[in-house]
């Protein structure tokens, strides 16, 4: 588990441009489908909002009415019924408006959320190698999350005040334009704090989100690595890793905190010493007989709703501007360039899969057999150099010429390290590689469209991990619709089906995270019954009885061998003992071939790599 300091924090950016405010603000193109229920739900609010304003100014007129001076020319008692019936109307348009407001936040952040996976598995792997999954899930959970308060909350909170804002900015102009002049006048400082606290809160929101996300990395690896974890007695060591993670979150969040307190108190001392004054100069007019009593009333209620307004503005404000900075980043994930197959392409694939499948009927016709696809096509490799995205000055392939022929079995062998498991994955264009070509029949692979590309191949890996599901899931993987007696035939010839059968739930064994519960044998048996099941054009076995024990390996060979016959096959042995019959052996070191030819023509070179290899093995197996 690499410990070291190439996570991405994202941090390259602490300024909002304004091309990245037009990139966060594509989050809104979620909103889009829903954007009937978003409207409504505005003009409610528009509704709502003006509605409480009116009912603010009911008091004053009833001060007024009181002492004869009502301009509505209604009784107390009517006023008071018109505000119990508007406060009604009030409560039902805010049930409304919590109601679509949830609808239009919650089904378009889904919907967000749905894109980002799909489009964070469409990702090749060399992104995966660069960022931990533990940030990606933190990307895929908390920075929505982070979006969709706003959305459900704070956008509409926001747009509230402002309308508030204004109506009842223009309602005291209109009633008493001096007082108001005066109030106003402390607007201008208030918006400009705003910005200034606003900036520096989103940059520390987006330093703590980060951090997050990094605590986030540490717990996703050690419960994926448990067992690591409580064999080298490491608890300690992890839960200390975790707890300076998080100690460093609770102080950016504290600075955090800190910058917003000063912000309320700045505003609190603004707003309240304003209004104060304010209020006493109010108090002298009313002496001096220029103002009524509900005038006064009034323009002090509003003068705080405006003030609150102001305030809460401020708030919202910072946290709208840290959601622009979360959206950023999932913008940043959405619009990456390199995936395998966007929704866009999967629809010109689906077009171009009828390529391949012309191909494959010349190819048939061609060969005048009834096999079809890549069966009769030969896959050659012509000095193809590769090295891995987060090396790229550590060439690992250096320059292969590799011919497997349609239906040949190719054995790759070589000491750990030297570049076998890399040829699998270039041929399952896993990555790009810089120089050669990988060709089926003189086409290169990578015109082909990559999913139906990799559906002609099936690899048994290394290592197996299987998903958490059934046996039966893991075994009829990416074909859920196959028969009971196919999944059991399949099992059967991977020699699985005794020690499934041998469990109490048999096909319905939970496996565990990763097969955790199932040996390293068993899961590979289960790895190799999937690839049955697939009937692949080419089968790839990369070391795929490794963990098998002499006597299972014996009976799973026997079914790998059938499996290959007449199918084109790369197989990388980690015994020399099960490739002898291989048509044809490369023998690679250093990322290059440095003997080719059967079992019996490298064996007969006495001092070659592969009687090396092979003597080594011996000697081993000796030990
Ligand atoms: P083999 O299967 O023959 O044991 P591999 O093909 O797995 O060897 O690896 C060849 C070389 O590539 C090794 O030096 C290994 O460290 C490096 N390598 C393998 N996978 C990656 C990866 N995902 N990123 C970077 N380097 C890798
Ligand atoms: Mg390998």
């Amino acid at each position: 588990m690499a410990r070291s300091k190439t996570e991405k924090t994202g941090n390259e950016r602490p300024k909002l441009s304004k091309a990245q405010l037009r990139r966060s603000l594509r989050i809104f193109s979620y909103i889009l489908p829903f954007k009937w229920y978003f409207i409504a739900s505005m003009i409610v609010l528009a509704v709502g909002s003006l509605l409480f304003l009116v009912i603010m100014q009911l008091p004053g007129e009833a001060l007024d009415t009181v002492q004869g001076k009502g301009s509505y020319g209604m009784t107390l008692n009517q006023i008071f019924s018109l505000l119990a019936i508007l406060l009604v109307a009030q409560a039902a348009l805010s049930f409304f408006r919590v109601r679509l407001q949830a609808i239009v936040s919650e089904k378009s952040m889904a919907a967000l959320r749905e894109d980002l996976f799909q489009k964070v598995l469409s990702l090749p792997l060399g992104f995966f190698e660069q960022r931990r999954s533990g940030e990606l899930i933190s990307r895929i959970t908390s920075d929505v999350t982070q979006l969709q308060s706003v959305f459900s909350i704070t956008l509409v909170e926001f747009i509230r005040q402002i309308i508030i804002f204004i109506g009842g900015t223009i309602y005291i102009l209109f009633t008493v334009f001096k007082l108001a002049l005066v109030s106003l006048a402390t607007f201008p400082l208030v918006i400009v704090m705003a910005l200034f606290f606003g900036r520096y809160v989103r940059k520390l929101t987006k330093e703590r989100q980060d951090q997050l996300a990094q605590s986030n990395v540490v717990v996703e690896e050690s419960f994926q690595n448990i067992m690591a974890v409580k064999a080298y007695t490491s608890e300690e060591f992890e839960s200390r890793r975790y707890g300076r993670s998080i100690q460093e979150t609770v102080r950016i969040s504290l600075k955090t905190a800190t910058v917003r307190g000063l912000f309320a108190a700045f505003l609190i001392t603004i707003m309240f010493g304003t209004l104060f004054f304010i209020i006493y100069r109010a108090m002298i007019q009313v002496q001096n007989g220029e103002l009524d009593a509900g005038e006064l009333l009034n323009f002090v209620v509003f003068t705080g709703i405006i003030g609150a307004a102001i305030a809460s503005l401020g708030s919202f404000y910072t946290e709208i501007v840290a959601a622009l900075g979360a959206s950023d980043r999932i913008v940043d994930i959405l619009e990456n360039p390199d995936s395998e197959s966007s929704f866009a392409s999967m629809v010109q694939e689906e077009q171009s899969v009828v390529k391949l499948k012309q191909y494959n009927q010349a190819e048939t016709q061609k060969a005048g057999s009834s096999i079809p696809n890549l069966k009769n096509a030969a896959i050659r490799f012509e000095d193809v150099h590769f090295a891995y995205p987060t090396r790229p000055d550590l060439p690992v392939l250096k320059g292969i010429d590799m011919e497997i022929k349609a239906g040949q079995q190719v054995a790759l062998v070589g000491s750990s390290g030297s570049g076998k498991s890399t040829i699998v994955k270039l041929l399952l264009r896993f990555y790009e590689f810089e120089q050669g070509t990988i060709a089926v029949d003189g086409e290169d692979i990578r015109q082909f469209p990559l999913r139906s590309w990799r559906d002609q191949l099936a690899l048994v890996p290394q290592e197996v991990l299987l998903f958490g599901g059934s046996i039966r899931e893991n075994i009829a993987y990416g074909q859920p619709d196959l028969s009971e007696e196919a999944i059991r035939e399949a099992a059967r010839q991977a020699n699985a089906l005794e020690f499934i059968d041998a469990f109490p739930d048999g096909l319905d064994t939970l496996v565990g995270d990763r097969g955790i519960k199932l040996s390293g044998g068993q899961r590979q048996r289960i790895a190799i019954a999937r690839a049955i099941l697939k009937d692949p054009q080419v089968l790839l076995l990369d070391e795929a009885t490794s963990s098998l024990d002499a006597e299972s390996e014996r009976l799973v060979q026997d079914a790998l061998n059938k499996l290959m016959a007449g199918r084109t096959s790369i197989v990388i042995a980690h015994r020399l003992s099960t490739i002898r019959e291989a048509d044809r052996i490369y023998v690679l070191e250093n990322g290059a071939i440095v003997e080719t030819g059967t079992h019996e023509e490298l064996a007969n070179k006495a001092d070659g790599t592969y009687n090396m290899l092979a003597k080594l093995q011996f000697e081993n197996a000796d030990a």
